[in-house]
């Protein structure tokens, strides 16, 4: 399955602009992870003309489990950059099907919108387009390429390489205690128990692996 990148572009440039600004003041710039190093190594796939690169300044963003129910996946991360011209969104999760992708970054889309302009995102309001696409399997924890040398974590059925393929060694089930987690929106709610946890989205700033 191939993984994607998209460009979210507002029609409204004070959108833009807003949205660019959300991202910014929900999570600083960090120095670029392992993770986001391995990804600029790879080699992206156009799927329009331009060129494309790994933005420099991705933020890692898991989505509502809702979004991702009929994929039977969970905690489901993509990682998001934010410039004057919009929102870039990488979705790199190796199980998701096909067309799950993009539904997520309209979800997305919709979810930023909201948050910035209080309304419902119609279809007009936006242009989504898939932007570039890789075929390589990564490992999804830290972004190296396994080389046909892949494991699916039997608990959060991800795509991990050697070092990662153990929950323990990718975070699994312990979400919580990794990283720092911010919240977009006032409906997110969080129960020290850990149970019931019923977040919109968290952006989670990334940690070191
Ligand atoms: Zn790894
Ligand atoms: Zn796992």
């Amino acid at each position: 399955m191939s993984r994607r990148a998209y460009k979210v572009k507002y029609t409204k440039a004070q959108v833009n602009e807003k949205a660019r600004k959300l991202a910014t003041r929900k999570l600083p710039v960090r120095v670029p992870t392992p993770k986001q190093k391995a990804l600029s190594k790879l080699h992206w796939l156009p799927v329009q003309n331009e060129e494309f690169t790994t933005p420099e300044d991705l933020r890692e963003v898991e989505v509502p489990d809702e979004w991702t129910a009929e994929d039977g996946t969970r905690k489901e991360k993509v990682l998001v950059s934010a410039d004057k011209e919009g929102l870039t969104v990488i979705v790199s999760d190796a199980n998701l099907k096909e067309g799950s992708c993009e539904r997520i970054v309209r979800n997305f889309a919709g979810l930023v919108y909201k948050e910035v302009t209080g309304e419902e995102l119609r279809e007009d309001e936006v242009d989504l387009s898939p932007f570039a696409m890789f075929r390589h399997t990564i490992c999804e924890f830290c972004g190296e390429q396994t080389e046909g040398n892949s494991f699916t974590c039997p608990v959060c059925k991800r795509c991990f390489c050697y070092d990662h393929r153990s929950p323990e060694s990718h975070g699994c089930n312990r979400e919580k205690s990794r990283g720092e987690t911010v919240e977009f929106g006032s409906k997110a709610s969080r129960s020290d128990s850990g149970k019931e946890r019923r977040t919109t989205v968290a952006i989670r700033k990334i940690f070191c692996g």
